[in-house]
C-alpha cells in the first residue's frame, strides 16, 4: 500500500493577506517589501507577475519594471497570525503536518479515506476551508511522496489542485525540466544542460556511476529524482509557527541604553499579540541588523513558555550582549519568539525545579550549538529568507 502525501503551499501568501485586510488592493499588482531606496521584494501578487516583478528583487527595479503597483510593508506578525489559522485548518484532517515555512507544509494522509476520504477530497476539502474561513488560496499537490507532492503542487500553481497517481509518475517526470528538480540550482541546471540533459527524461539516461562521478555525493540522489523516488517521512511535531516583530531605525543604534529601551517597545508588542492568541513561546530569537546590513541572531531556549513582556525583554537583553551591539552601530532589531504552545496548558507542572534547571541548562547548550547554522537556521519559521538564500519553491516568500 503506497503513501499520500499532500503538499499545500499558500499562493502570494504575503501580498495575498494584505489584498484580504485592505480590500482596495484587490485586483491591483501589490508588491510587499522594503523600502524603495534599499529594500527587496518579499512577495508580489499575481497581478504583478506580468510585468515580471519577482521574489527577492530590488524593489527600485520591481517598481521601474511596474510603476503602477501598490507597495505594502512586510508585516510579519500579521502573516504569523494567519498562519496559525492555517495549520489548524490542516491539523483537522491530520497531526501528521510537517511544515516547511510559515505558508507551506506537507501532510501524510495515509489511512485517512475512512474518515475524510480520498486524499485527492482531502486536499479539496482543505482548500475550500482555507478560502472560506481565511479569504486566502492554498495551492494543493498530492502524490506518493514528498518530492513528487511538491512538484505537483508547484504544476497546479495557482489556485491549483493536481495529483500524480503511481502509474502516472513516468509521464509527469518526462518533460519536466531539470532546474525544477530539488537541489538542481542554477549551476547544476547548466552544467546538464551544457551535456545535453534538458529534461527529468534525458537524466533518466544517465547512470548512477556517471552522476557520481560527475555530481559526487548529489549524484545517487540525483539519480532517484529522476525517477520519482523518495522515501523521507512527513516529521511532524515541530512547528513553524512562530510571533515576532521587527523595528528598523531611522538612525543607526550605537548606546546599548537605546537598543534595550527599543527592545522592551518590541518585547512588549510580541507579548501583547502572544496573550492575544492564548500561546506561550519557548524559544526566544534576538535579530540584529548592523549598519552595513550583515544580521545575527542569537536564540535562547526556555524549559517552559514565557509570554511575558519583562521575562521577554530580560532574555532579550542578555542574548544582546552576546552581539557586537555597541561595538557595532545597529539599524534593526527584532526578537520572535518559537517552539508556541498553548499558554498555562500545564506541562511545567512535569518537571521540579531541579529538573528545570537542568533542562535549561542543557537548552542553552543547544541554543550555542544551533548558533553555528546561522542566522536561518535556528528557528524553523523565523523565516524571512534573505535574497540569493532561498531552497527550492518559493519558500515562504509567498509565491
Ligand atoms: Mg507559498
Amino acid at each position: 500500500m503506497g503513501r499520500a502525501i499532500i503538499h499545500l503551499d499558500m499562493d502570494a501568501f504575503f501580498a495575498a493577506v494584505e489584498q484580504r485586510d485592505f480590500p482596495e488592493l484587490r485586483g491591483k499588482p501589490v508588491i510587499v517589501g522594503g523600502s524603495p531606496e534599499r529594500g527587496v521584494v518579499c512577495a508580489c501578487s499575481y497581478e504583478a507577475r506580468p510585468f515580471g516583478v519577482r521574489s527577492a528583487m530590488g524593489m527600485s527595479r520591481a517598481l521601474r519594471l511596474c510603476p503602477q503597483a501598490l507597495v505594502r510593508p512586510v508585516r510579519m506578525g500579521r502573516y504569523r497570525e494567519i498562519s496559525l489559522a492555517v495549520f489548524a485548518i490542516f491539523r483537522r484532517y491530520t497531526d501528521r503536518v510537517e511544515p516547511l515555512s510559515i505558508d507551506e507544509a506537507f501532510l501524510d494522509v495515509t489511512g485517512c479515506e475512512r474518515l475524510f476520504g480520498t486524499p485527492v477530497e482531502i486536499a479539496a476539502r482543505i482548500r475550500r476551508e482555507v478560502r472560506e474561513q481565511l479569504g486566502l488560496v492554498v495551492s494543493a499537490g498530492i502524490a506518493p511522496n514528498k518530492l513528487l507532492a511538491k512538484l505537483a503542487s508547484e504544476q497546479g500553481k495557482p489556485d491549483g489542485l493536481y495529483a500524480i497517481r503511481e502509474e502516472e509518475v513516468e509521464s509527469f517526470l518526462h518533460p519536466l525540466p531539470v532546474g525544477r528538480l530539488w537541489g538542481v540550482g542554477p549551476v547544476a541546471s547548466r552544467r546538464l544542460e551544457n551535456g545535453g540533459i534538458k529534461t527529468v527524461g534525458d537524466l533518466q539516461s544517465l547512470s548512477r556511476e556517471y552522476l557520481e562521478r560527475h555530481f559526487g555525493s548529489f549524484g545517487p540522489t540525483l539519480f532517484e529524482m529522476a525517477r520519482g523516488h523518495d522515501d523521507r517521512e512527513v516529521v511532524s511535531g515541530g512547528t513553524a509557527q512562530s510571533l515576532g516583530h521587527e523595528e528598523t531605525f531611522d538612525c543607526d543604534l550605537w548606546q546599548p541604553e537605546d537598543m534595550e529601551r527599543e527592545l522592551l517597545g518590541i518585547a512588549e508588542r510580541v507579548a501583547r499579540r502572544l496573550r492575544r492568541l492564548g500561546f506561550s513561546g519557548r524559544c526566544i530569537t534576538l535579530r540584529v541588523k548592523y549598519s552595513d546590513h550583515i544580521s545575527v541572531t542569537r536564540s535562547h531556549t526556555l524549559a517552559r513558555g514565557e509570554e511575558s513582556s519583562g521575562e521577554i525583554h530580560r532574555i532579550a537583553v542578555e542574548l544582546l550582549q552576546r552581539t557586537e551591539a555597541g561595538s557595532r552601530a545597529v539599524r534593526l532589531l527584532g526578537i520572535t519568539l518559537s517552539q508556541l504552545g498553548q499558554r498555562g496548558s500545564g506541562q511545567e507542572s512535569l518537571f521540579d525545579e531541579d529538573d528545570r534547571r537542568r533542562r535549561e541548562t542543557l537548552n542553552r547548550t543547544l541554543d550555542g550549538l544551533q548558533e553555528r547554522f546561522g542566522e536561518w537556521g535556528i528557528c524553523r519559521g523565523s523565516l524571512l529568507a534573505p535574497p540569493g538564500r532561498r531552497e527550492g519553491g518559493d519558500g515562504d516568500q509567498g509565491s
